[in-house]
């Protein structure tokens, strides 16, 4: 059976980004009959870098408001927080003592997030992707969508997976190789100010991305402010090489509206961005504005997101449970 797992870090708002590249891929595999769902916000994931403590609680409730604004339905899926399974970091532990260091220090996230002074880095951004194989096997998920960013930690994760197999499966296969599924053109979506860094979260600039609560102002601001170059659009996906800017919105605009970047610029091939961007706002403005209505709808009931990552929490827990048992099983561990 297909057991599907992924999750979105409490940092600050959800953007474009972490929509296209994956929450809208979410919700369009929840009425398959074939798999079961697992979606978590990880907040155990979120103090790898300096968090405001106080702050994090809500930030959780805020991601699970978008997910649900988002369409993505808590009867059909589970909906939790990472902290509420406890067997996240019983399983972390032991495959952190599978994953080889070097594995860990060759992550690309890990080398961009922590910089250059490893005095000032915490030891668990180095573990981050460990803690994500860890969330990912605790469900023995066959399958991870996720944004292209993700690919090189679920390499790691299907290496750790496949080690743990090797050294303590006595010939049997405790975790699965899990697939990821990186689909779409929404799979890496760029900064606004800067075409080959990726939209964040996490970056300083609100400019630099479009969050899915902004309002139609701010989103048309912040396409006007985009980063592009003079040149009018190309006619062909060819003449977007060397222009990570002008890929990046026509990309945008392809995922906004189920077509193809070649099709976005047999429409618009030839104009200039006085023209291209002002559709491109209308787009977007016309998509995000039922997920923001219904994200301001929900974000003002905080107990009723509190049921339902209470309810989801329970349910995790409980198919977590019996991987946990086996994995500290295989490993020799006296509890
Ligand atoms: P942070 O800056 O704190 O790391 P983030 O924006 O990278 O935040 P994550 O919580 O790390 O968001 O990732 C959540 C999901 O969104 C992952 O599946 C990731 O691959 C996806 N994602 C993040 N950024 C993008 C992007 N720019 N384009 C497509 N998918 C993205
Ligand atoms: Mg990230």
């Amino acid at each position: 059976p297909k057991r599907i797992f992924s999750g979105m870090q409490p940092t600050g708002r959800l953007h474009l980004g972490n929509y296209l590249g994956a929450l809208k891929n979410w919700v369009a595999m929840q009425d398959e009959d074939e798999s079961e769902r697992i979606y978590c916000v990880v907040d155990m994931h979120a103090v790898t870098m300096p968090h405001d403590a106080k702050a994090l609680p809500d930030a959780v409730r805020r991601v699970t408001a978008a997910y649900l604004a988002a369409g993505l339905d808590p009867e059909k899926n589970v909906i939790f927080a990472q902290s509420a399974v406890p067997a996240h970091a019983e399983l972390a532990w032991i495959l952190n003592c599978v994953a080889r260091l070097g594995w860990a220090e060759r992550m690309t996230q890990f080398k961009d997030k922590g910089g250059k002074d490893r005095e000032r880095v915490s030891v668990g951004l180095l573990t981050y992707p460990v803690l994500m194989a860890a969330d990912i096997l605790v469900y023995k998920a066959t399958h991870v969508p996720v944004g292209d960013d993700q690919k090189q930690h679920l390499e790691l994760c299907r290496d750790v997976a496949a080690r743990f197999n090797r050294d303590f499966g006595d010939g049997e296969a405790v975790f699965p190789i899990t697939e990821p599924l990186i689909q779409g053109p929404g799979a890496r979506i760029m900064s606004l100010r800067d075409g080959t860094a990726k939209m964040s979260k996490s970056d300083p600039s609100d400019n630099s991305r479009i969050n899915l609560e902004d309002d139609a102002d701010t989103i048309a601001r912040k396409i006007k402010k985009a980063k592009t170059d003079p040149e009018p659009l190309p006619d062909s996906i060819d003449g977007l090489d060397g222009r990570p800017e002008a890929s990046n919105l026509v990309g945008i605009f392809a995922a906004l509206t189920g077509g193809s970047k070649a099709s976005v610029l047999a429409e618009y091939g030839g104009q200039g961005f006085g023209a291209f961007k002002p559709a491109l706002a209308e787009v977007a403005v016309e998509y995000l504005a039922p997920i923001s209505d219904e994200y301001r709808r929900l974000i003002a009931e905080p107990a009723e997101i509190d049921r339902i990552l209470k309810k989801g929490a329970e349910r995790a827990r409980a198919v977590a449970e019996p991987v946990i048992a086996e994995a500290k099983a295989a490993i020799g561990f006296w509890g």
